[in-house]
């Protein structure tokens, strides 16, 4: 590596920068498996940037593995997936700053309908086509959705939007409320709902083509949630918010070890010398921290792979790098950590961290930061 004044700095070439690796393979596995629960077709939801694994990546392995549809939070995600040349449809269901309908349009972008105020919002626009709509109902989350009082009104104003070819109602869509829970039980009121929603709009001769309800836990755990099609997010990149099945991990997180030290006993470790060395022992530093999404709030048992075994993390996490208490291995320059891998290694998992920092694995992982390099194994 070569800093700004042409001097080169010797060794600083040969390290890997922190690198967080999406594992495609791993994503058409998780689809197969969800594809073994349920015969609805699969939107693979990759909003979030594919829950921080690469939108388009993940797109391309989910479509590859047999999924049919996408969906992503709003039109500027989804029209990222049409440049990269993705053709499924894909439908977009929260668009803080209003629907562009032209891009929509054109893009041929799905757009989610939660209340008469958006349908009104939509029609009053020009399109240079019908746009695509699925009427989003409030399923028991009171977030977005329709609420039912006003239910009857969005159906006969998307039936109007379609005599005036200005709409094409393409779904119904809910969203389960109870996403972690493996309980057919606590689905079935949503599950009622949406039939109700169904019947609303049969008894209003608008014909939908398809519902949906379920996410990752839904899918994976209750069958009458299915209806026409299952959307499936967490679960593309390995994390089941039900905790009945074992999917594949979909990233790896190395660092190099920038910095190695040999200490004595009663050395205090990082800002404010929360930890101290009961031991003469070895220090290494990896360059990551929570500007890179290392959490903080982590428990003293949270530990890196180095070398085939796991170190603890000691002292606070810094802004920029960390600190693993090697023991008795004094660690070169260079050396590639795992802070994170697929459950099948000695690495931690994201799971792992998410318990140790008192959260759930999707926060460790879409918490990476800009910095860290990305790459596709
Ligand atoms: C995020 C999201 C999903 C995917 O949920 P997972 O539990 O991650 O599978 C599905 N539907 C909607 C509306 C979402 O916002």
């Amino acid at each position: 590596m070569t800093s700004t004044l042409g001097i080169s700095r010797p060794g600083a070439a040969d390290l890997l920068p922190p690198t967080l690796q999406t594992i495609p393979e791993a994503i058409g596995k998780n689809i197969a498996i969800a594809r073994r629960r349920t015969r609805s077709r699969i939107m693979a939801v990759v909003k979030a940037d594919g829950y921080g694994h690469g939108a388009i990546t993940v797109a391309r392995a989910a479509v590859a593995a047999g999924a049919e549809w996408l969906g992503t939070t709003d039109i500027a995600e989804a029209a990222r997936l049409r440049a990269a040349g993705l053709t499924a449809p894909i439908l977009t269901w929260l668009n803080p700053s209003g629907v562009d309908a032209e891009a929509a349009a054109t893009g041929r972008i799905d757009i989610a309908v939660g209340s008469v105020d958006e349908l009104e919002a939509l029609l009053a626009q020009h399109s240079p086509a019908a746009l695509r709509i699925h009427l989003h109902l409030d399923t028991g989350m009171a977030r977005e959705g329709c609420p039912v009082p006003e239910w009857d009104a969005l159906i006969a104003g998307a039936r109007q939007g379609e005599r005036r070819g200005k709409v094409r109602v393409v779904g119904l869509m809910g969203h389960l409320p109870l996403a972690d829970q493996a309980d057919p039980e606590a689905n079935a009121p949503a599950v009622s709902r949406m039939r109700r929603a169904g019947n609303a709009a049969r008894a209003a001769e608008l014909d939908v083509p398809l519902t949906h309800l379920a996410a990752t836990s839904g899918t994976l755990t209750d069958p009458a949630t299915h209806f026409g099609m299952v959307r499936l997010g967490a679960g593309l990149v390995g994390i089941d918010p039900s905790g009945t099945t074992e999917l594949h991990g979909a990233s790896r997180l190395t660092a190099p070890v920038v910095h190695s030290a040999t200490v004595e006993a009663g050395t205090p470790v990082g800002y404010g010398g929360t930890y101290v060395t009961g031991t003469s022992t070895n220090l290494s530093v990896l360059p990551l921290g929570y500007a890179d999404g290392i959490p903080r709030e982590i428990s003293p048992d949270a530990s890196v792979e180095i070398h085939g075994g796991r170190h603890r993390v000691v002292g606070r996490v810094s802004m920029d790098q960390i600190v693993v208490d090697t023991g008795a291995d004094h660690v070169p320059l260079g050396t590639t950590a795992t802070v994170f891998g697929p459950p099948d290694g000695v690495a931690p998992t994201i799971r792992d961290w998410a318990r140790w920092a008192g959260t759930i694995p999707h926060t460790i992982v879409t918490g990476i930061g800009p910095r860290v390099n990305r790459t596709i194994a």
